[in-house]
């Protein structure tokens, strides 16, 4: 596909960290027994009037300012209607012309170097209920747990040229929001979901082609896949003649491919009016600056704080703070360990990987600042080696628990008595002629290592090789000069 380019604007939905919906008292959370957490707002019962939740109003807020937008003076709510059987009222309360925050723009890392997209507008709306398609029973059922839930959806220019700048944006988006608080951007559960539209033009041209939107994708690896295909298919059915239809495509991530959905629909569809319902949100200044100066550190800022006051190298500061609860843990461990070399390699090394493989959240892991440190005091003391603190960590972020009570347990403590390890030194050396002789000869390296050998296999690895070591050379040293 030579000579084409790809051009892509992104749509997400992020929901919002309330801890109720976005025009109702009922609570938002995820896995609650079916309709368990409905109330007659929700459920769009006729004569139920709608409330504006104030926490999301300000999540929105953040995300707009983080986002580098315009915080809108005065904002407005609107009807969008269609209908669709997880839709009870028939329309959902979204914003149309006057959104919550515009004209923003965000850098993010990219290529190791950074991008910029533009962000058209950022508002608030409610989440639909979800239809259930169980294939154990006869039918379909409708979940309202979810209806009225609180989204911000984010729009983009059409700024992307590839694949691997959506994801990179995703990513950094991801983290950003993380990072304030405003979700969790779960795309498995459905907490954050990108929906871009993507259309095709021959490189150099400035115009741009009709294009498609792609809907259900699922997880993050989906959506490079998505635009993969869809990049290839819309290439392909213009260099054979064809047309591309402005039209919503589903993505199939079994089949790996793209399917028309229906046409894609224009704004007037909708016939959007304002929501009689809510009165115009007035956004005074000092509000607005009120929440300016709640903000939490950003992942940019606290990257760089990282290098600064840590001395930490830009690579290793940037996996430190991917995630906020990750790097707020070793913010608190670096409080207790001043060697923050050794720190960041337990944390880069070590600790990603543990929580990888055991598919632990940091916010779900057991570990605390003060077992970590006392972890590493253990190891500086030649208590442990780097391997056995590899496995007390793992211990530790799975089930918590005290450092040397988990070593103890174990039986891995190192032995530290030099009388005992010293007479086996002794007697290695005395097996090992040809190993005094080595060292004589100025193969002291060679000597050393094959004694060490010896003498850790005869204390079955339990010995602390650093007194093994000193002790071999004080006495090997005591041999050669008799
Ligand atoms: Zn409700
Ligand atoms: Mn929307």
């Amino acid at each position: 596909m030579t000579g084409w380019e790809m051009v892509v604007g992104l749509e997400v939905h992020v929901q919002l960290k309330t801890r109720t919906k976005m025009f109702c008292g009922c609570e938002n959370r995820f896995g609650a027994p079916p309709n368990s957490l409905v109330c007659p707002v929700c459920a769009g019962m006729p004569g139920s009037l709608p409330t504006v939740n104030r926490k999301a109003v300000e999540l929105g807020m953040m995300t707009g300012i983080a986002l580098g937008c315009r915080i809108a003076s005065r904002t407005m709510f609107d009807r969008k209607n269609y209908f669709y059987p997880d839709l009870p009222k028939g329309y959902q309360i979204s914003q149309f012309d006057r959104p919550l925050a515009s004209g923003g723009s965000f850098r993010f890392p990219f290529g190791g170097g950074s991008m910029e997209a533009s962000i058209t507008r950022a508002h608030l709306e409610e989440d639909s209920g979800k239809n259930v398609h169980d294939a154990s029973t006869d039918g379909s059922f409708v979940d309202l747990n979810r209806a009225g839930v609180p989204l911000i959806e984010i729009v983009t220019g059409p700024v992307f040229r590839s694949a691997r700048e959506v994801s990179a944006y995703l990513a950094a988006l991801k983290q950003l929001l993380q990072y304030i608080g405003a979700s969790d951007c779960n795309m498995e559960r459905g907490s954050l979901r990108c929906e871009p539209n993507v259309s095709v033009r021959k490189a150099g041209s400035t115009s741009l082609g009709t294009k498609t939107e792609i809907k259900n994708i699922n997880s993050f690896k989906s959506v490079e896949k998505a635009l993969e295909y869809e990049f290839r298919r819309q290439t392909e059915a213009l260099e054979s003649g064809g047309r591309i239809l402005q039209q919503t495509m589903l993505w199939d991530d079994v089949a790996g491919s793209t399917a028309p959905m229906r046409s894609k629909e224009e704004a007037h569809d909708y016939r959007y009016f304002p929501e009689p319902d809510i009165p115009p949100l007035e956004i005074a200044a000092d509000w607005v600056e009120r929440v300016r100066a709640s903000m939490p550190e950003l992942p940019d800022a606290r990257k760089r704080r990282f290098v600064e006051s840590f001395g930490l190298r830009e690579y290793d500061a940037a996996v430190l703070t991917a995630s906020r609860d990750f790097s707020s843990l070793f913010e608190e461990c670096a409080r207790l360990w001043p060697n923050r070399r050794r720190l960041c390699s337990l944390f880069i090394t070590d600790l990603l990987s543990i929580l990888a493989d055991e598919k632990i959240e940091v916010c779900d892991s057991r570990l605390s600042a003060q077992s970590v440190a006392s972890l590493l005091r253990m190891e500086e003391e030649g208590a442990v080696g780097k391997n056995q603190v590899r496995e007390i960590l793992a211990e530790l972020a799975k089930a918590g628990g005290d450092p040397p009570a988990i070593a103890a347990s174990r039986g891995m403590v190192q032995l530290r008595d030099e009388d005992e390890i010293g007479a086996l030194v002794t007697k290695a050396i005395a097996e090992s002629p040809e190993s005094v002789a080595d060292f004589r000869a100025g193969r002291g390296k060679r000597a050393i290592g094959f004694l060490m050998g010896n003498v850790v296999r005869a204390m079955n690895g339990k010995g602390d090789p650093k007194i093994i070591r000193r002790l071999l050379v004080e006495k090997l040293e005591n041999q050669s000069r008799s």
